[in-house]
């Protein structure tokens, strides 16, 4: 297979250059890579990158700490400015704090408890605006204007994706023998970081995309052609909300040209995944986290050889896990979500 890059911004340099400036210091962790319980049920190899161990609990970590520590010293002066479904602005206040420089967190009602708190906890000024994530960047867009902060996108920016490509190139030193990885999908940073790296190495590394099916807007726009709009509703896996901007400059190109498949997920479904995630594999981790799992179990994707799932994070309201552990129905806005097996 031959791959071409239209999107010369981010390409396997980049990602070595991120992988450079978050080694050792950076405050960012090489999670490991670890076999899964699930394996066993499957008869298929399952291997779990954990990046629910980074500092700030999720692998957002990587794409911030690399964008921000590529600040001029201008830039680093003015400070940063961001809108997100919690972990990026999690990841972002971390790494401001790192740099010693002023960080502002725009973050909509839908963001939950837990995670406003830990942004507020790494001293940066949170802002709540707006009923949905598209809302919460209107708010980012006019702070970076008024008060002349740089803006740092939670997916669309080349410095994030590189970031969050230095997962791939991790994934393919610890198994070269990688056949298969699934990575939960929302604005795509994470999945194009992964494909362009993986693919680089090893095209014939199949990589899907695996997101629920409320709000799927990546899934919708590639379906599409070009960004589209989808409406935001609450799910389980609420760090996978949000659009990818109608005006997306990178992330959709590269998830055209390098992702093999997306698949999307019923609430039933990602309720099980974390389930098994916490009673099987013994993880707390949020409902974007445990998508790959859900994939796997729900027989959504057929996947062949060693496979790895991206455990992206586990910023989980702890209430809400310990009910799908006890097999609780889980309310969320107008549904419920049921133990259905
Ligand atoms: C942000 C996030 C994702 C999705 O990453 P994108 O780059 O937006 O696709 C997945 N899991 C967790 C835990 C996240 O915080």
């Amino acid at each position: 297979m031959v791959v071409h890059i239209m999107n010369d911004a981010v390409n396997i340099d980049a990602v070595r250059t991120a992988a450079r400036s978050l080694g050792p210091g950076s405050g960012v962790l090489r999670g490991p890579l670890i076999p899964a319980a699930l394996s066993g049920r499957l008869g298929l190899e399952v291997l779990l990158k954990l990046e629910t161990l980074q500092p700030t609990g999720a692998f957002k970590l990587r794409g911030a700490t690399h964008a921000v520590r590529c600040l001029t010293g201008e830039e680093a002066r003015r400070g940063v400015v961001c809108c997100s479904t919690g972990n990026h602005g999690r990841a972002v206040a971390f790494a401001a704090r790192a740099r010693g420089i002023p960080a502002v967190v725009c973050l909509s009602s839908l963001v939950t408890q837990v995670k406003v708190e830990a942004v507020a906890a790494l001293g940066a000024r949170v802002v709540r605006h707006g009923a949905s994530q598209d809302e919460a960047q209107v708010m980012a867009d006019r702070l970076a204007r008024d008060e002349g902060l740089v803006p740092l996108p939670p997916f669309d920016h080349p410095h994030v994706i590189a970031g969050q490509g230095t997962i791939g190139l991790e994934l393919l030193e610890d198994r070269p023998d990688l056949e298969t990885v699934l990575v939960p999908l929302s604005g795509g940073g994470l999945l194009a970081g992964i494909a362009v790296a993986v693919k680089a190495l090893k095209p014939s590394v199949r990589v899907i995309g695996v997101s629920m099916e409320r709000g799927a807007a990546m899934a919708a726009s590639l379906a599409a052609g070009h960004p589209v709009e989808v409406p935001e509703l609450p799910t389980l896996a609420d760090s996978l909300g949000g659009g990818i901007g109608l005006e997306n400059r990178h992330s959709f190109a590269l998830c055209r040209d390098l992702v093999d498949e997306v698949v999307l997920l019923t609430e039933a479904e990602i309720y099980q995944g974390m389930r098994w995630m916490l009673l099987r594999e013994r993880m707390v981790v949020e409902g974007a986290a445990a998508v790959g799992v859900a994939a796997l179990l729900a027989g959504k994707v057929r996947a062949r050889g060693p496979t790895a799932l991206i455990v992206s994070g586990q910023n989980v309201d702890m209430e809400q896990v310990l009910a799908i552990g006890r097999g609780e129905p889980v309310a969320l806005g107008d549904i419920i979500v049921e133990n259905r097996t």
